[in-house]
């Protein structure tokens, strides 16, 4: 999600969301919540909203939002959650706990590790790589199949996406969003 924080440079925050993304491409998550007073506006803006199931009210992902950068990021109707969610590698670099530089070089890699897993996954219908990556990872660990490669660099890339961006969940959320 592209965030914006009073105390960070606006340029600095904005470059590393664009160079990143992965919290909207469907490489983190498979899917994010809405506020119920946010379902209706997010399906006319063009996000794939489900809302059968009261605990699981919100769109799917990859985002078909997102072009590069986010193409809605000035709408009225841009979601709480993209608003407000910040990954850990954000808040590292707002904290000044790491440099843009090395946030860039961390995201860089990240994208490598994701394109040597999707290298291994097998052809699917599926368009999101996290569920693609869930759904061979319990292929594989319910001994479905044995691949010992993939099952080493799909563990490795979740650990890294705990270690450095704080996630280690399949839905993108944020604490503060219920209603
Ligand atoms: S609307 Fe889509 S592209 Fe924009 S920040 Fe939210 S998930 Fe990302």
């Amino acid at each position: 999600m592209i965030s914006v924080m009073a105390d960070m440079n606006e340029s600095q925050a904005n470059l590393l969301c664009k160079s990143c993304g992965l919290c909207c491409t469907g490489h983190l998550f498979i899917w994010a919540k809405l506020r119920p007073s946010e379902l209706d506006p997010a399906e006319s803006l063009g996000l794939t909203v489900f809302r059968s199931n009261p605990t699981e009210r919100g769109f799917s992902q990859p985002c078909p939002l997102w072009q590069g950068q986010c193409t809605v990021y000035d709408s009225p109707h841009y979601p709480h959650v993209c608003r407000s969610y910040k990954c850990k590698l954000l808040k590292d670099v707002i904290a000044e706990n790491t440099s843009l530089p090395n946030a860039l070089t961390v995201i860089e890699q990240a994208k490598e590790m994701i394109r040597e897993v999707e290298s291994l996954l097998p052809d699917s219908a599926e368009v999101n790589f996290r569920q693609r990556l869930v759904t061979e990872l319990e292929e594989v660990n319910g001994l479905a199949r044995t691949d010992a490669e993939f099952r080493s660099k799909a563990e490795a890339l979740l650990e890294f996406y705990e270690k450095v961006f704080g996630v280690d969940d399949l839905v993108e959320r944020t604490d503060e969003f219920l209603e």
